[in-house]
């Protein structure tokens, strides 16, 4: 069993900020800035891949709603990332799909994440071609 369905079925204990019959909230164990929250489906799911509209859609609700209190009772939240990591190329390390709440300070000491502009290898009109979805 994965460490997060451990948390889950009560094996490992955690900090809760959420819970009902699908998802669970908790304190990340290593406090990135002061709230940092984990959201999972109680149901065992890798990555995003993997989700059913219905689980996700309801994780995301949840999300929102954690983030709108955040907004009232965090002392201090300037602003908020929201994070999911996918694979371990994308730096997974816990295979049990979760978003990261990351509430954010002015002087949270978080480095912002960079974006290398990497558009020189990129052939805009042959990508749009290949992925493009029709709504
Ligand atoms: P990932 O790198 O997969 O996106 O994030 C996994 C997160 O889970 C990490 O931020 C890590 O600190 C957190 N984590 C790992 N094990 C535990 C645990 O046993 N309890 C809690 N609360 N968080 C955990
Ligand atoms: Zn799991």
């Amino acid at each position: 069993m994965c460490v997060f369905c451990k948390i889950i079925q009560g094996e490992i204990p955690s900090y809760k900020v959420y819970e009902d019959d699908k998802v669970l909230a908790i304190l990340d164990i290593s406090q990135a800035t002061i709230g940092h929250t984990l959201v999972m489906p109680k149901t065992h799911h890798e990555t995003i891949f993997d989700l059913d509209d219905e689980t996700i859609s309801h994780l995301y609700k949840v999300v929102r709603k954690i983030s709108s209190s955040y907004q009232e009772k965090l002392n201090g939240m300037v602003g908020l990332n929201l994070l999911n990591n996918n694979k371990e190329k994308a730096g997974q390390t816990v295979p049990h799909y979760h978003v990261h709440i990351i509430p954010r300070y002015d002087d949270d000491n978080l480095k912002d994440i960079e974006f290398t502009n990497n558009s020189k290898d990129v052939d805009f009109n042959e990508l749009i071609k290949t992925i493009k979805i029709n709504g």
